[in-house]
């Protein structure tokens, strides 16, 4: 405690919980661990799923490492900040979550080893800090370039991505769709490839088979056409986008009206129907043949609509209605004060089609051939929702194989491949930076060791053949985890994109440097309610039975 003179001085308010130096470092090392623990034996193919449990009872089952961790309820500091990795994983490539928290996971385990030693953690972050620039120059090498026609690379790349996420049984066609889905959407700009995937649109749609999942080019509504006599199919359409609803506005003004006889009602409501009459006039006089409403039709205009042949469909989300308005040219209007032919959009097929047991809106053949539409069947909620997941994932990496160029095979070969040239380099930096980087080379085992895990395979006995595969030159050799070998991995069609683990090692490696950094939690006035700060590893408790669950 600080004194001044004698007189004790108080800085923090007393009581205020705070951990320092040595336990500080092992809490939040720990935290990270059981963190990385409870995502670990979901990784790879093989890998078991999680059932979360919320507190009302909603399940989710998982094998995505980013949504098991954007799930749970974590309350660690350290343990939040892993967590941010996964999501800034997701956020730059959309794969590689599991990997890079497992990652990080391992570095901090074998920094503890090293603190152990009293190798001070400036030290440890500094060695970690140059393996893992050492580490991306090793990946880049080791990179097997893609070009943009190489579809059945393409689709490897995205079944990879897939496999062990439930769309097994319709994997090879899955693929397709995702790499047709990307390659619709991509643009060749100043001899670069550049991939705008907002223009896929994913609609799930429950009952039938994951098989009968589709790419659809042009964009499905979840809605049906609002009104029973209205058309269901229309040909060669001309499409008015509107984001008001189609009905007689309120008055602004809280406007009250006496109404003194019958008569003065009766015009009060010819009035208000002449009203709608006209909107739906200008509509059909533009040309227009179908109507998307962002909000409500009114029942009156919709009969109207109906009686001159428009099909109109209300309550379209504000997104659906921004892809149609890419999609087919439409304008967005706000308001109908006057529409213009040039307003409307254009597609050849509009179409109210019954998919499983509710209706969706088609809208095909858009004078924009860059939207597609990836619509999402499975037996039930959640197989749905994990094939979503899968296709999301398979999107994600063609688009960063398509717009850099490069893959690596998978299956723990980069990894060993990384571990085994940064032993190698290690002796060359001296001093104690080079235990750091040995720390890391060991840890980079982690991916192959699991993998082969998770797959009932016996981990020592996979490393040391791996390790003799690649010793002998075979760069792509890597865990088969359906076979339990070691295999080339190339051959094997297992193949990611380069961003995937270059951006999981570099996030895990800046996690684990930020962790060891600090060395005082105190806990702040606005978190100060979080009851189980230093000691509190209660909510920890909770997820390592979360690992347990993978056993379910
Ligand atoms: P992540 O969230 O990190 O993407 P995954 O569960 O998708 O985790 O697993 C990815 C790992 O699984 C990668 O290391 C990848 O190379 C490996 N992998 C994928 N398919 C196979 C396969 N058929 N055989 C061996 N390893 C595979
Ligand atoms: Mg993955």
């Amino acid at each position: 405690m600080a004194t001044l003179q004698g007189q004790p001085v108080l800085i923090l308010r007393e009581g205020t919980e705070r951990t320092r130096g040595k336990d500080a470092q092992t809490l939040n090392i720990m935290a990270a661990k059981v963190i990385a623990e409870a995502v670990r034996s979901t990784l790879g193919p093989r890998g078991m799923d999680k059932m979360l449990v919320d507190s009302l009872g909603d399940v989710v089952i998982t094998n995505d490492g980013v949504t098991i961790l954007k799930e749970m309820d974590v309350e660690h500091p350290a343990a939040k900040m892993i967590i941010e990795v996964a999501k800034t994983q997701e956020d730059e490539v959309g794969d590689g979550t599991t990997t890079a928290v497992v990652l990080a996971g391992e570095f901090l385990k074998k920094a503890e080893e090293l603190l152990e030693q009293d190798i001070h953690s400036a030290i440890i972050s500094s060695g970690y800090r140059l393996a893992s620039e050492k580490a991306m120059e090793i990946l880049n090498e080791l990179a097997i370039p893609v070009s943009k026609d190489d579809d059945e690379m393409l689709k490897k790349i995205a079944m990879t991505a897939m496999t062990g996420k439930g769309a097994e049984v319709a994997l090879d066609k899955l693929a397709e769709i995702a790499v047709r889905a990307v390659k619709s959407v991509a643009e060749e700009v100043n001899g670069e490839v550049e991939v705008d995937a907002e223009y896929i649109k994913i609609e799930k749609r429950q009952g039938g088979s994951i098989d009968e999942t589709e790419l659809i080019d042009g964009v499905v509504l979840d809605k049906e056409v609002v009104h029973p006599s209205m058309p269901k199919k229309v040909k060669d359409a001309k499409i008015l986008l509107i984001n008001s609803a189609l009905e007689v506005k309120e008055t602004e003004t809280d406007a009250k009206i006496r109404i003194t006889d019958p008569e003065m009602l009766q015009k009060f409501i010819e009035q208000e129907e002449k009203m709608l009459k006209d909107m739906v006039d200008k509509i059909v006089n533009a040309g227009a043949n179908v109507v998307i409403c962002q909000k409500g039709i009114d029942d009156l205009a919709q009969y109207y609509l109906a009686k001159a042949g428009v099909l109109a469909v209300r309550r379209v989300k504000k997104s659906d209605i921004e892809k149609l308005s890419k999609a087919t040219g439409a304008k967005v209007l706000t308001e109908l004060r006057d529409v213009k032919p040039e307003d409307l959009g254009a597609a050849e097929l509009v179409e109210e089609r019954k998919i499983g047991d509710e209706k969706m809106v088609f809208i095909t053949g858009c004078k924009n051939p860059k939207a597609v539409t990836i619509l999402i069947r499975g037996g039930t909620e959640h197989v749905v929702e994990e094939i979503a997941r899968g296709i999301e994932d398979a999107i994600r990496v063609v688009e960063c194989a398509l717009e850099d160029g490069k893959v690596l095979a998978g299956g723990g070969a980069p990894e060993i491949d990384v571990s085994l040239k940064l032993k190698e380099w290690a002796p060359t930096l001296g001093g104690r930076e080079q235990l750091a980087v040995e720390a890391f080379a060991k840890a980079m085992e982690i991916i192959p060791k699991t993998l082969a895990e998770n797959a009932g395979l016996d981990p020592i006995d996979v490393l040391v053949e791996l390790k003799s595969a690649h010793e002998k030159g075979n760069k792509y050799a890597g865990v088969n985890v359906e076979t339990g070998k070691v295999e080339d991995m190339k051959e094997n069609g297992v193949v990611e994109p380069l961003r995937v683990k270059t951006q999981a090692i570099a996030s895990a490696t800046e996690v684990a440097v930020m962790i060891l950094r600090i060395d005082d939690v105190i806990a702040a006035k606005e978190l100060s309610k979080e009851k189980d700060k230093g000691e509190g590893m209660e909510g920890m408790g909770d997820m390592g039975g979360m690992g347990g669950m993978g056993m379910m």
